[in-house]
């Protein structure tokens, strides 16, 4: 169900899918519904619902994974009518982050983020928390799914809350470890350049062909959460570090935001962005004009871009074409074929500031 057109749904479900392969999973089957409203207790409607509890039978899906936000009645609702587990698309985000977090930073933004999602959610668990009224409950067995009745929920709002003040204290106080390395690299003058933009654009794959990092490639969104420093080289031996960061989505959920943004600091630290796009894309125009407004969001919109127009061997021509002609400062290149790297190499040379004469001479 979408509030926008017919193709935003289907581009939103490509999405989706790719998501979906990212946390794991093979994906089977997509099923478009318009509909004016959801319907408030299986989201789809009995009609369509039965329709997708015969696609699932028929395909021996164990998942329905819905591309928008339900309510835990909903999900509830639409799990007795499909008979298999149904997630939304924060759900599966969560997932994905809680895959790939590493870092310390990261995880606890992850956990977080978790928690957020959680706190609204905890009353409509109350039925299956009362079937577990005599299960046992260990500490740390997981958050929610331990105890019956409000009071007992009342309970864990309590600890959640609790627990959420102490995630953003730990998150407050890592950030001054950050800052400091930052101005350590600030004072040693070594340029920096970050990679941004959409999932699946090949941030990783260009990241692998600027530095010989052998940093995973896989098709997964969010491979790189963890902001990843590299160490690189312009063709004519000035070093620059070189950081990946996570990928932007379509619709992020709210409560991922923050979680998303703090990853984004490189970025607005950086001398010279690379932002990366998919021209294979349905819209890659609508994507850089998405990624620019975070970048004015979290002040970066000043710093030096160089827009890579990447997988230009899967690309319509014509789009390239256009998006070369609007655009300022673009190189088209294929991380796959390797075709205009070394171009790219050239312009990230030209672009990024050049140690002090001074330094020069000290160089024999
Ligand atoms: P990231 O999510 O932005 O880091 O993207 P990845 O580097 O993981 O690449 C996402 C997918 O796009 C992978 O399946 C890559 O093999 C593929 N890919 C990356 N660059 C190119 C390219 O230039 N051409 C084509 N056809 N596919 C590419």
């Amino acid at each position: 169900w979408t509030e926008g057109t017919l193709e935003e749904a289907e581009n939103s479900l490509r999405e989706l899918a790719a998501l979906a392969e990212t946390a794991g999973s093979e994906v089977l089957d997509g099923i478009v519904q318009r509909r004016l409203k959801p319907d408030p207790a299986t989201f789809l409607g009995s009609g369509k619902a039965k329709e997708l509890r015969d696609v699932v039978a028929a395909t021996g899906a164990d998942t329905v994974i819905v591309d928008s936000e339900l309510a835990p009645s909903q999900r509830r609702g639409l799990e007795d009518v499909v008979k298999v587990k149904v997630i939304d698309r924060t759900g599966l985000i969560l997932d994905i982050f809680a895959q790939h977090a590493k870092s310390k930073e990261g995880k606890a933004q992850v956990e977080l983020a978790q928690l957020e999602y959680l706190l609204p959610r905890l009353r409509g668990w109350g039925e299956s928390l009362s079937r577990q009224a005599g299960g046992r409950a260990a500490a740390g067995e997981g958050i929610g799914s331990r105890g019956p009745g409000e009071t007992k929920i009342e309970l864990d709002r309590r600890r959640i809350r609790t627990r959420m003040a102490k995630l953003r204290r730990e998150i407050a106080a890592m950030k001054p470890a950050r800052e400091t390395k930052r101005l350590n690299r600030r004072r040693n003058s070594v340029p920096s350049v970050a990679i941004a933009g959409y999932t699946n654009a090949g941030k990783s794959s260009l990241l692998n062909r600027l530095t010989d990092a052998g940093v995973l490639v896989e098709n997964a969104l969010f491979a790189t959460l963890d902001p990843t420093v590299r160490r690189a080289q312009t063709p004519d031996g000035i070093g620059y570090t070189l950081s990946d960061t996570v990928g932007f989505v379509r619709s992020l959920p709210t409560q991922l935001v923050e979680a998303f943004r703090s990853t984004l600091e490189e970025v607005a630290d950086a001398d010279l962005i690379l932002h990366v796009v998919d021209a294979s894309h349905p819209d890659p125009e609508g994507q850089i004009r998405a990624v620019r407004q975070v970048f004015t969001d979290i002040d970066a919109q000043n710093i030096p871009e160089i827009i890579v127009l990447n997988k230009v061997d899967a690309a319509d021509p014509f789009v390239v074409e256009r998006i070369r002609q609007r655009e300022r400062n673009v190189v088209v290149v294929s991380a796959r074929t390797g075709e205009g790297l070394d171009a790219l190499r050239e312009r990230i040379s030209e672009s990024i500031p050049r140690p002090e004469t001074v330094l020069d001479l000290l160089v024999p």
